[in-house]
């Protein structure tokens, strides 16, 4: 379906990035990943689904590193016509407590990124009529948790920008959308679940149960996979007038 077409998918070297740009190439798109860490590992898990793979190490807290990326993406590919912004930090402390720093740190990964990728990309994607961009929000963009304010503000601040670009793209080919998962057991919630099991005195599977219990009505967590699947929705034509919306995949979370 997405043969042809080339995705950015940010911080996609773990986790839920690493899902959806597994599940795009899946269905043809070529891949650029960007993020830390197991950059080698993600790169071969992409490619072995025979799509061209890039990568490009942004700091998405840095302006300039991520207009390189876009560049670079557009040189090598000849297009950027998915955008994914999902790279994304988490730090729990409370407002009063919050270091400066870290509350900087998250609103540069968490927000500011996402309108240098938009900005960017925005463009060349009206030019060619056709565009999706696929913000990875959170339950934390429809609903807080004390202690996280930062992310909360962040996500409820990306989930804005959607609504935003997707008004300013509603009578073109480009639409913009949310994805807003519940708890899903990357290594970013595997940190919490590690604090929990120490704090606690309980053990990791004894605090992931405590973690759902809390919040999740369903008591699972949502995949990789099943984010995966809705961003290829999101591309899909049955999609094309899906605009500004923020669609949650949180086992029952924002229900209640
Ligand atoms: P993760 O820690 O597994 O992955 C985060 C990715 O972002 C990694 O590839 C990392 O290298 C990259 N990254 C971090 N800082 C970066 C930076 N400065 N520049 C470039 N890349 C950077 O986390 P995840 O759980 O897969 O989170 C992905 C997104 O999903 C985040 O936006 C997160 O807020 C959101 N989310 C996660 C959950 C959850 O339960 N895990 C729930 C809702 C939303």
């Amino acid at each position: 379906m997405l043969k042809g077409k080339t995705a950015l998918v940010t911080g996609s070297t773990s986790g839920i990035g690493l899902g959806i740009a597994k599940a795009l190439a899946a269905q043809g798109a070529n891949v650029m990943l960007n993020g830390f860490g197991e950059v080698e590992a993600a790169k071969a898990e992409v490619a072995a689904l025979c799509v061209a793979v890039g990568y490009h190490g942004a700091d998405m807290s840095q302006p300039g590193e991520i207009a390189e990326m876009i560049s670079a993406c557009q040189s090598q590919f000849g297009a950027l016509d998915i955008l994914v912004n999902n790279a994304g930090i988490q730090y729990v402390a409370p407002v009063d407590e919050f270091p400066v720093e870290r509350w900087d740190a998250i609103i540069a990964i968490n927000l500011s990124s996402a309108f240098h990728t938009t900005r960017l990309a925005l463009p060349g994607m009206k030019a060619r009529g056709w565009g999706r961009i696929i913000n990875v929000a959170s339950v934390h963009g429809l609903v807080a948790s004390a202690n996280k304010s930062a992310y909360v503000a962040a996500k409820h601040g990306i989930i804005g920008l959607t609504k935003t670009t997707a008004l300013e793209t509603a009578t073109t080919g480009v639409t913009a959308n949310a994805i807003c998962p519940g708890w899903v057991l990357t290594p970013l919630v595997q940190k919490q679940v590690d604090a929990r099991a120490a704090a606690e005195g309980v053990s990791n599977e004894e605090a992931k149960r405590r973690l759902l219990a809390e919040k999740e009505p369903s008591l699972q967590f949502t995949t990789p996979e099943e984010l995966g699947a809705m961003a290829v929705f999101m591309c899909s034509p049955a999609a094309d007038n899906l605009r500004g919306a923020a669609i949650n995949m949180d086992g029952g979370w924002v229900a209640q």
